[in-house]
């Protein structure tokens, strides 16, 4: 039998949904033991719910796999949750109450002051406000949350720049992969030969809440958040998978072109030096090509596929101090793969128990 440990899927049908399942498959630490959707879906094989959208097949052991519901009671001890945000919050509070270690994709608890808002590379300490949750709450269990698509390749490019030079502007124009809208999402007739400038509620999270939170301080029971002001254009494109953000920033020190590069370059963040098994090595990929990044060429580089952020065409911005791109697998890092990594960060910080912990030793080191 398996010493792996327990973990199961909500919303194991959709974009993201499928992501966690494809991402799982042979992880050294987590075993998938239960899929869960919509009562559209349960009592039916995942193979006859789900309609595969990834490359390759459907993994041939979770097919015959019964669906269930998305409520507490499930063989497991981490969800990982791909639920639409109109129905996530109660559900992720229930699986908490019940003593479930949570790793939530939707925004409905990410604004909460006692709920980890995360990114492995830039905000691991933050992971102590589980104890503020839990004891606050009287929860058993605990969410944590990954942070929007969008926010996670601005932030995840910034951080190295902000803990050096410390960021005052951020000017960014997102071009947005259309599986961000999940599956269907944007109908082929809308974004086929177009662009919609418009993404519901996403400039809001990226101007006002995401950025702010995971790099600011903890302080109490809270996060104090991180002082700069950011403008944000989100736009839907024709592109598959990967967000590209066009980003200019200014600085409270200005730093030289090679400043900048350094950060970037030498940036060896805590799941880096954890070498936790979903950490891409490095973070952060520099492309000096003058076209590149791009979506369908990059966003699968880096040692784990999909992890990485990917930088390219740094140059001096007449209005701001500096500008560049940043690139990012939104399905991936951004969605179930920022969980994943989560998740691992919790294992190797003993938030699962001496068994979990244990385990993640003896398999890094084998
Ligand atoms: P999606 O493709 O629409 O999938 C939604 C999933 O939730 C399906 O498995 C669906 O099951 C299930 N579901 C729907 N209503 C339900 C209900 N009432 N009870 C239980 N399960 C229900 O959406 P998605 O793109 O994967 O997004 C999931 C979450 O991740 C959202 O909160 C989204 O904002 C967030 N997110 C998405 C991305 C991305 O790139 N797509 C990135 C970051 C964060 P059925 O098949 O049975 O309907």
């Amino acid at each position: 039998m398996s010493n792996k440990i327990k973990v199961g899927v909500l919303g194991a049908t959709g974009a993201v949904g499928q992501r966690f399942v494809h991402m799982l498959q042979g992880h050294p630490w987590f075993e998938i033991t239960a899929l869960c959707a919509s009562d559209r879906s349960t009592s039916k094989r995942y193979a006859d719910a789900c309609k595969w959208n990834l490359r390759g097949d459907m993994p041939e052991a979770l097919r015959d796999v019964v669906l269930q519901d998305c409520q507490p009671g499930i063989d497991c001890e981490i969800v990982f949750g791909g639920l639409p945000t109109e129905v996530a919050g109660p559900i992720e509070e229930a699986f908490a109450v019940a003593g479930y270690v949570v790793c939530s994709n939707s925004s409905n608890h990410r604004y909460d002051p006692d709920v980890p808002l995360m990114i492995p590379e830039v905000n691991p300490e933050h992971l102590q406000l589980i104890e503020t949750q839990k004891r606050k709450r009287g929860w058993p269990g605990f969410i944590i949350c990954n942070p929007n698509c969008t926010t996670t390749h601005l932030v995840s490019a910034l951080h190295p720049l902000h803990v050096r030079f410390g960021l005052k502007k951020v000017f960014v124009v997102t071009m947005q992969a259309v599986s961000g809208a999940g599956y269907p999402g944007v109908s082929s007739m809308d974004i086929l030969d177009n662009v919609v400038p418009y993404i519901g509620g996403e400039e809001a999270k990226v101007e006002q809440k995401e950025p702010h939170k995971l790099l600011g301080v903890l302080d109490g029971d809270g996060v104090r958040y991180a002082d700069f002001v950011v403008s944000a254009h989100c736009n839907r494109v024709p592109v598959r998978n990967a967000h590209l953000e066009a980003i200019s920033v200014e600085f409270a020190t200005q730093p030289t072109e090679e400043e900048v590069l350094n950060a970037w370059r030498y940036y060896d963040p805590l799941p880096q030096q954890l070498k936790l098994p979903s950490a891409p090595q490095p973070a952060i990929l520099y492309d000096e090509r003058p076209d590149r990044p791009q979506p369908r060429l990059d966003r699968l580089k880096g040692t784990v596929p999909g992890m990485a952020t990917v930088i390219g065409r740094l140059r001096p911005d007449p209005l701001f101090h500096w500008k560049f791109l940043s690139l990012g697998h939104n399905t991936i890092r951004g969605a179930a793969g920022g969980s994943i990594l989560n998740a691992e960060l919790l294992v190797a910080q003993g938030y699962l128990g001496e068994r979990a912990s244990a385990l993640a030793a003896v398999r890094e080191f084998a």
